[in-house]
């Protein structure tokens, strides 16, 4: 068994309607209620926040209200932009930094990904770091180089004791939306390769405690595979997070791989 529960995170990008988004909810928390040993989260568009975090409240639920992305700055003259109190306002406790197409749509840099992380953490909000190469850098044979990079470059003065509420979610890009997700063993091979840059950064025992999940094409069909590899705990989920009944299989199979063993 391992020693760290599983985490699954349900991205649902620029996708849902508020009545579809109310709905999907509703059908996730609910089916989720009594699934214990994975934590969950859904991660819906900014307008939505509110509506998805009273339905999430009435139910008394596990799972968990997170926000896509946010500012690195605390207020003032950012047209379009989220600040951290704006969404601890609308009851999120967990936020994505440097997703991939945040990244390579948007053109977010280390920097920027590191300031947001600070922003994130410092607020006392938990924190999913994305990292990932693009098919380019793999092919270039950069992949662990790359994850290196983006994961000491996103953890720039983070302190130890904020590192319990971070969760890295590896995610290649050439893997995301794409039908083509990682082997279970090329995944377990860089999870091991960030878990060894976390110690190298922190030390063995914050390296063991937190949790890197998989992200890529992750579906009920080949979640049981990946969840199972040693360091990989858990998934953050794009196209079947907007399913019902394909997120709550898969953040199944994290809790029956969480369970085996027993
Ligand atoms: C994601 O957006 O983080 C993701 C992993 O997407 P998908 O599951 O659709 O590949």
């Amino acid at each position: 068994m391992k020693s760290r529960t599983p985490f699954v995170g349900g991205n649902w990008k620029m996708n849902t309607t508020l009545s579809s988004g109310s709905e999907l909810v509703r059908g996730v928390a609910d089916a989720l209620a009594r699934v214990s040993q994975v934590d969950v989260a859904v991660f819906p568009p900014f307008p939505y926040l509110v509506a998805i975090g009273a339905i999430l409240r009435e139910r008394h639920g596990r799972v968990r209200l997170g926000a896509q992305d946010v500012c690195q700055e605390p207020d003032g003259a950012f047209t379009g932009e989220v600040s951290v109190s704006m969404l601890k306002d609308c009851a999120v406790r967990i936020v994505l930094a440097g997703h991939s197409e945040r990244r390579h749509v948007i053109g977010e840099t280390d920097k920027m990904v590191n300031q947001k992380v600070k922003a994130i953490l410092g607020a006392g909000l938990d924190c999913i770091l994305c990292v990932g190469e693009t098919l380019a850098q793999r092919e270039a044979g950069q992949a662990n180089q790359v994850n290196e990079r983006q994961v000491r470059a996103a953890l720039t003065q983070v302190p130890e004791d904020q590192m319990e509420h971070l969760v890295v979610a590896y995610e290649p890009v050439w893997a995301i939306g794409t039908g083509h997700n990682a082997s279970p063993e090329d995944a377990q091979d860089a999870h091991a390769k960030i878990r060894l840059v976390l110690e190298d950064l922190y030390g063995p025992r914050v390296a063991q405690q937190t949790r890197i999940i998989y992200g890529g094409s992750v579906k009920s069909a080949n979640a049981r595979a990946i969840f199972d590899q040693p360091d990989v705990d858990g998934g953050l989920i794009g196209g079947a997070s907007l399913k019902v009944g394909d997120f709550v299989s898969i953040a199944r199979s994290a809790a029956d791989s969480a369970n085996a063993g027993d």
